[in-house]
Order: C-alpha cells, then sequence, then structure tokens
C-alpha cells in the first residue's frame, strides 16, 4: 500500500462556519490527528504542553500528567506523547488520576510545571461539539503558550521523586 502516509483532500481541511471557508490543517495537525485518530482541543493541548517540555527539557526527559485516564481529558496525554518524547513505551511518562489539565516535566536537575490557565476547559467543554472540535483544536494550535498556559520551573529533586510516583 503506498498511499499510507497520503492524505486526502477532504481530510486535510476543515470548514470554517461562520465565514464558510475551507481552512487548511497545517501538517503537524495532521500527522496528529492521525496518531491520535481524530483532532480534537485536548490532544492539541497535549501536543503543545509536550513542545513546551521538550523545548525546555531536551534530554532524559520524564513526565507526569494530572488528566486522568477518561476521555476527552485523556486525549491530552496522547497529544504529550507525540511531541515531548515520553512514551508509555519508554515507561517515562505517568498518568495520575487527578482531573486536572496539567503536566509535569523533569529531568534529573529541573522540574517544569504546565498548567491550562483557568476558564479555558470550561470554555472548551462548553462549546465543542463533534462537528467543530477541528476547528476548536486549531485555535488552540495557533494560540501562544502564554494565552493557554500557566509554566512554572523549579528543581527537582528526581530520586525521591520517582520513588513518590512510582
Ligand atoms: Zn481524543
Amino acid at each position: 500500500m503506498g498511499c499510507v502516509l497520503r492524505y486526502s483532500a477532504k481530510d486535510s481541511y476543515v470548514r470554517n462556519r461562520s465565514s464558510n471557508v475551507m481552512v487548511e490543517l497545517p501538517g503537524e495537525l495532521l500527522a496528529l490527528k492521525r496518531f491520535h485518530g481524530h483532532l480534537g482541543p485536548y490532544v492539541v493541548i497535549g501536543y503543545k504542553m509536550g513542545q513546551i517540555g521538550r523545548e525546555r527539557i531536551p534530554n532524559r526527559i520524564s513526565a507526569v500528567v494530572f488528566t486522568g485516564s477518561k476521555r476527552p481529558l485523556s486525549c491530552t496525554i496522547d497529544g504529550i506523547q507525540f511531541s515531548s518524547s515520553c512514551t508509555l513505551g519508554k515507561n517515562n511518562i505517568v498518568v495520575r488520576e487527578e482531573n486536572q489539565v496539567k503536566a509535569e516535566f523533569f529531568d534529573e536537575k529541573r522540574l517544569l510545571s504546565v498548567e491550562l490557565v483557568e476558564g479555558i476547559r470550561e470554555r472548551i467543554d462548553a462549546t465543542t461539539t463533534k462537528d467543530n472540535e477541528e476547528l476548536v483544536a486549531l485555535d488552540l494550535f495557533t494560540a501562544s503558550y502564554s494565552e493557554l498556559f500557566r509554566i512554572t520551573e523549579g528543581e527537582s529533586a528526581q530520586s525521591g521523586r520517582v520513588l513518590k510516583l512510582r
């Protein structure tokens, strides 16, 4: 099958309902959609969280995700795995059942906390439908880090920390 990596035109466009204009999805979002199976707000939020983690902690990164395992919040975990290189297979990501859109990234030295700004989750949950989820996702994708996240950096005490997580 030589067509596995190609996208149909229909897949790569999303219709903006207010302007009735077709908007093309960026390649990164198409790849994310293929990985996750659909494109909604929380996988994009996770994707951006993971990017922040990876940018600031480029090596030996591990993650703790506080979303819990219920959808749609748990979609965040896939976004984080996609962009941060913290994956279940490598055993450097842990999910906590805290029902929060928050992740921590750390190595031996640093601890980075990335949390969704208050009010955004409520807005997403109140406005997202099956029909508009790709548009909401695209909106979030184009927002700046500071519009979406409260980011705090500190020191990590990894040995003690990892023991606590397991
Ligand atoms: Zn999802």
